[in-house]
């Protein structure tokens, strides 16, 4: 039997995290699910380990810890955490994420600061340590969650945006740099999913019909939705994919934004 694959995924306890730690664990992967809310992190991997863990030979498949992916530190400590308990680390999944709106003119002060550190240094810092256990086993897979915010510009969304842009062409110069060391890195950009984070846009009933109206399929995504696309990329299926940036958006981005 060969070996059980291991993905590390940062907020993996809510939304599209969570949907891709049980999309992983459904295929036989060992997953760790590092989040700041520790205490969701620890029902998911109870319900995963229930779920998946009892027909696999290591005995449980999910694990958690408490990570902060704004400080440096504690993500390298996931890292070397992850590897430890599993004894190897196939994929990471950058997905932590805050959206914090404002735009540039009314944003307040330490708004930049912290979505720049969650959504997009801590994407640098997990893959630089990543980095050095992938290169040394001589395979890995990294996915990063950005979004089609990145893509084009966003009304309110100044610092997402532009943390989201960053991480795209940070995907794209990773995946060239490792190109020929048989690590592939790519990105989803999701457009609308029904997650915690946008369910303040998809509660208020105007606000959503206008939203909904926006995307030519109509509806928002569900989270397992983005989290096939993230599996698959990780997949040998895909294994001709490195450096791209998939809009998983119901045709948003498809759009050029003149009337019907
Ligand atoms: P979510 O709020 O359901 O999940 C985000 C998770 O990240 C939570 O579990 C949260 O605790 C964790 N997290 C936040 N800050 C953290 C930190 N500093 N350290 C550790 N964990 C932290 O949101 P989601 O919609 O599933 O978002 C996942 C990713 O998808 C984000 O990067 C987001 O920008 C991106 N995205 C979401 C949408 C959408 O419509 N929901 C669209 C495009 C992109």
């Amino acid at each position: 039997m060969s070996k059980q694959k291991v993905a590390l995924i940062t907020g993996g306890a809510s939304g599209i995290g969570a949907a891709t730690a049980r999309r992983f664990a459904s295929n036989h992967y060992r997953v760790m699910i590092a989040d700041r809310n520790l205490a969701q992190a620890e029902e998911l991997k109870n319900t995963l380990n229930a779920e998946y863990g009892s027909n696999q030979p290591n005995g449980d498949i999910a694990d958690c810890l408490e990570v902060d992916v704004s400080q440096r530190s504690q993500v390298e400590q996931m890292v070397t955490s992850t590897q430890q308990r599993f004894g190897s680390l196939d994929v990471l999944v950058n997905n932590a994420g805050v959206s914090g709106s404002g735009p540039v003119a009314t944003a307040p002060a330490d708004h930049w600061q912290k979505v720049m550190d969650i959504n997009l240094n801590a994407v640098f810092w997990a893959t630089k340590a990543v980095l050095q256990i992938m290169l040394k086993q001589g395979s890995g897979n990294i996915v990063n969650t950005a979004s089609i915010s990145g893509l084009s510009g966003d009304y309110g969304f100044s610092s997402y945006s532009a943390s989201k842009a960053a991480v795209i062409n940070l995907t794209r110069t990773t995946a060239l740099d490792h190109a020929r060391d048989n690590i592939r890195v790519n990105a989803v950009c999701p457009g609308a999913v029904v997650t915690p984070l946008i369910a303040g846009v998809l509660n208020n009933k105007n606000i959503a019909e206008n939203a909904l109206d926006a995307i030519p399929m109509g509806r928002a995504a569900q989270p397992e939705e983005i989290a096939n696309v993230i599996h698959f990329l990780c997949s040998d299926e895909a294994s001709f994919m490195t450096g791209a940036v998939i809009p998983v958006d119901g045709g948003m981005t498809a759009w050029s934004g003149q009337p019907r």
